[in-house]
Formats: C-alpha cells, structure tokens, sequence
C-alpha cells in the first residue's frame, strides 16, 4: 500500500514543500527537491547516475506551479524553467523519511 500525502503546499517565504502524510508532517527544501528530480534530463534513465549539476540550482529556486498527475504524483514547475519530473508519493514518501 503506497502512502498518499493529505496535503502539499509550497511555502515560498520558506522555501519550503510542505507535505502532510498520516504520521507526519514534512518541509522538503525547494532546493533539495530540485535536486532530486528523475527526470531523464536530471538522471541517466539507463545507469540511473545524476547528470544534473547540483551546484547549477539557484540557492533561491522557488515552485512557479504544482499541477496533479493523475491520483499518483505532483508536477512541478521550477523558477528556473525546469518542469519535466514528476514526484510520486512514493518518492516524495522516500524524500520524507530521514534515514534508511
Ligand atoms: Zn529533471
């Protein structure tokens, strides 16, 4: 059973996603998330290596727009332009949890 968030908000004073899950509620740097998108321009689709230079994301990047997809994952539209990753819950579950 994958977990679904009840509740995501871009805190832009904050710089902050906030996600609110059934147990717990979380603040997923904008920064951070930015660096974690699996799309095939950010991630090697074959070998799964990061191509994206974190050092290339602005310190202040901020979410433009959040669309849903479907009942399973949230687009993202970037300051810088960028808005080809999806976030599933899965993932978004994954970026929540601290240690594995
Ligand atoms: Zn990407």
């Amino acid at each position: 059973m994958n977990p679904v968030p009840s509740d995501i908000r871009a805190l832009r004073e904050q710089g902050v996603l906030n996600i609110v899950w059934n147990d717990r509620q979380v603040d997923l740097p904008f920064v951070y998330l930015r660096g974690q998108c699996a799309c095939a321009h950010c991630v090697n689709e074959w070998t799964g290596e990061r191509i994206l230079d974190l050092a290339s994301v602005p310190a202040d990047i901020s979410v433009e727009k959040m669309e849903l997809v479907g009942s399973y994952a949230v687009r993202i539209l970037w300051s810088d332009g960028h808005n080809s990753g999806l976030y599933t819950w899965e993932r978004l579950r994954e970026l929540s949890t601290p240690e594995r």
